[in-house]
């Protein structure tokens, strides 16, 4: 007995959960609130979900669980902790975004930078002239040639979104708690943290969530931040502190900031980067082209086949 708890977001109706068939009966759910969790997976062996939270209370409630799939790379939703303890393994998937959120990352920075969503929408609006003006002043254009970007979590989307920033002229200041110091080259140099947020124009956020880089953007970091820099978030909302974050961004002590993911998601009316000045907020969509959603699938059936022959 196979369930999908939330199929939706990853195969709206574009592709096909075809290939998990052949391993057992399969049963898609497209969204599954978190008090219906326990209910639809209660006699299940195979599990799979992309943001639906697998707690420890769930697999005590649910003792036929032997396997449980994240379709995602972030696996924080499952206590993976509790999972261990059971011998259940917790299957996610690495590779199949790394293109898609290192592109997502930059067109997020080419957005801050270019405000293209602001100036056509002025334009439609009939205001050729005033959106000439606001280039200068309500949002003035930025060239990235020869500016440094900051990347903590220097791992596979890091790396891709380096290359895709050097692309553009940019040197690349990498952190990470495991550095590959043969990837070093002119451009690209491994720096602690502070190095990296005292020197870095832009910062963007590529590492997991873990105790140890929740808040990791906080009041006291981004103090020391460059005055008008901008941060880029697309790995995981609790990895900034918003507060502190809607704070800067109001004091103009940051530029800008763009974010794909935020602390809870949907994102909650008084989440104060909802009205913090120059901030960008997309409902973490950066993984989605069809593209790597299908990759994604594949390899989540590749997996399971992998478990159920030993
Ligand atoms: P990865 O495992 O290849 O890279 C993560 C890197 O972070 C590793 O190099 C690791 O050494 C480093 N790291 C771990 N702990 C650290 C710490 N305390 N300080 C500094 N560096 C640390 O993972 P990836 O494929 O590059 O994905 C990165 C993150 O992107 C995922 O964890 C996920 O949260 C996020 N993500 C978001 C989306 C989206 O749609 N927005 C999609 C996929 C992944």
């Amino acid at each position: 007995k196979i369930v999908v708890l939330d199929g939706y977001t990853l195969n709206p109706g574009d592709l096909s959960w075809e290939g998990l068939r052949k391993y057992g009966e399969v049963t898609v759910y497209d969204r599954t609130p978190a008090d219906k969790v326990a209910e639809r997976i209660s006699d299940a062996e195979a599990v799979f979900t992309n943001k639906t939270p697998i707690t420890r209370e769930t697999l005590e409630a649910c003792k036929s669980i032997k396997y449980i799939g994240v379709l995602a790379t972030g696996y924080n939703i499952v206590d993976v902790g509790a999972a261990r303890e059971r011998n259940i393994p917790v299957c996610n998937v690495p590779t199949y975004g790394t293109a898609a959120v290192s592109q997502f990352a930059i067109a997020l920075l080419l957005e801050m930078c270019h405000h293209v969503g602001e100036h056509s929408q002025t334009v439609k609006a009939g205001d050729w002239s005033n959106s000439q003006d606001w280039c200068y002043w309500n949002y003035p254009l930025v060239e990235l040639d020869g500016k440094t970007m900051g990347i903590i979590g220097f791992g596979r989307i890091g790396q891709a979104t380096g290359r895709l920033a050097q692309a553009f002229g940019m040197k690349v200041l990498a952190y990470d708690e495991h550095p590959n110091h043969e990837l070093e080259s002119e451009t690209l140099k491994y720096v602690t943290l502070n190095e990296l947020l005292e020197k870095s124009d832009v910062i963007s956020l590529h590492c997991p969530l873990f105790p140890s880089t929740e808040g990791i953007i906080n009041k006291d970091n981004i103090a020391k931040m460059k005055d008008g820099a901008m941060l880029i978030n697309t790995s995981r909302g609790p990895l900034v502190v918003e507060q502190d974050l809607a704070d800067a961004l109001n004091s103009g002590k940051l530029a800008g900031a763009a974010v794909d993911v935020v602390s809870a998601e949907p994102i909650k009316p008084d989440n104060p980067l909802l009205t913090a000045k120059n901030c960008i907020i997309t409902p973490h969509i950066a993984w989605a082209p069809k593209e790597s959603r299908k990759r994604l699938m594949d390899t989540t059936v590749d997996n399971l086949e992998k478990f159920m022959n030993g």
